[in-house]
């Protein structure tokens, strides 16, 4: 923020605003070669049904092993990335990451599973985003609806008659989009029913609020996706009665600390089976 506002004028910097553009830069070189270097994973985090338990796919997140500083958290990089543009490059790199783990796992046998990707709205900006998405599900040869697409919404409507072309061209893959940290953004409401969107994910924030007392945020939230005839995945879900209250007012889908955290991929699989067979005990 301080550089791309601080080039050409005056600025006074002080010793924190120093360190963080020194941060900055470097995160900025270090990606470059992390993506060269294979140094980013994704890790698994299960999505379950909250009313019987089971887990119906997973969200890929991704975790940089930074050979000096160790397992860095995607909230200190991929702001910078979008800064730089360098998300583009990032994105698609772990696009096909999730493409061929889920190569993987088809060739294993095991049974399919389907897996959200996070990207950013950047892409939303060309069509060749759906060449891109077409062909990795050619090259790896995914099943159809298996490899879908989280976005948050405030990139959407900046562009929305492009936005609306490319989005239109991914569902007719069978790419299904899920709408990320619903609520917190920009709501523009009006273009949610013109958009083939499938899926509203509310944000943790909200659940958070939701222990003792009510939220009417989120029943406004499920009315509307009701209405819309979108499902809702609820977000960072972590307790009991969480769980509890959404599953009572109509939320299909969560995820969260409460069943697991994200997880790397082997053991992701692995926890899908052990999960699956103590459902009935719990
Ligand atoms: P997000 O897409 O909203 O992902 C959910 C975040 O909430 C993840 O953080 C996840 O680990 C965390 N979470 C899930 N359940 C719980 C819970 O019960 N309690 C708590 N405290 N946290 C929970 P993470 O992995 O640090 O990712 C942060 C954000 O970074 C993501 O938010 C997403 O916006 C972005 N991100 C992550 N991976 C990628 C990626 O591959 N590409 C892009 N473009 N962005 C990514
Ligand atoms: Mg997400
Ligand atoms: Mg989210
Ligand atoms: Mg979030």
């Amino acid at each position: 923020e301080a550089k791309s506002s601080g080039r050409g004028q005056v600025c006074y910097f002080n010793n924190a605003m120093r360190k963080r553009l020194k941060q900055q830069a470097d995160i900025e070189n270090d990606l470059q070669h992390g993506i060269k270097n294979n140094e980013f994973a994704l890790y698994y985090q299960p999505i379950f049904s909250l009313n019987t338990g089971a887990i119906v796919g997973f969200e890929a997140l991704v975790r940089w092993f930074h050979p000096k500083n160790g397992l860095v958290s995607p909230d200190t990089f991929i702001q910078i990335a979008e800064q730089t543009g360098q998300i583009i490059e990032l994105d698609l790199h772990l696009l096909t990451l999730a493409a061929a783990q889920l190569k993987r796992w088809k060739d294993q046998g095991q049974p399919p599973i389907r897996v959200t990707v996070n990207v950013s709205s950047r892409h939303f900006a060309s069509l060749e985003f759906v060449d891109t998405i077409r062909e990795l599900y050619q090259r790896y040869e995914l099943h159809s609806g298996s490899l879908c697409l989280e976005i948050t919404e405030s990139g959407l409507i900046a562009n929305l008659a492009l936005a609306t072309k490319i989005i239109h061209g991914l569902a007719s893959l069978g790419v299904k989009l899920y709408l990320d940290d619903f609520g917190t953004g920009y709501s523009a409401l009006g273009y949610l029913h013109q958009l083939p969107i499938h899926v509203l994910k509310i944000d943790k924030s909200f659940i958070d609020q939701l222990t003792e007392k009510e939220n009417p945020l989120v029943d406004a939230i499920l009315k509307l996706a009701q209405s819309l005839n979108l499902t809702v995945v609820a977000e960072g879900i972590e307790q009991q009665t969480q769980w509890q209250l959404l599953k009572q007012k109509g939320c299909q889908f969560g995820q969260g600390f409460i069943v697991s955290q994200p997880l790397p991929a082997d053991q992701a699989m692995a926890f899908v089976f052990s999960y699956s067979e103590n459902i009935g005990k719990i």
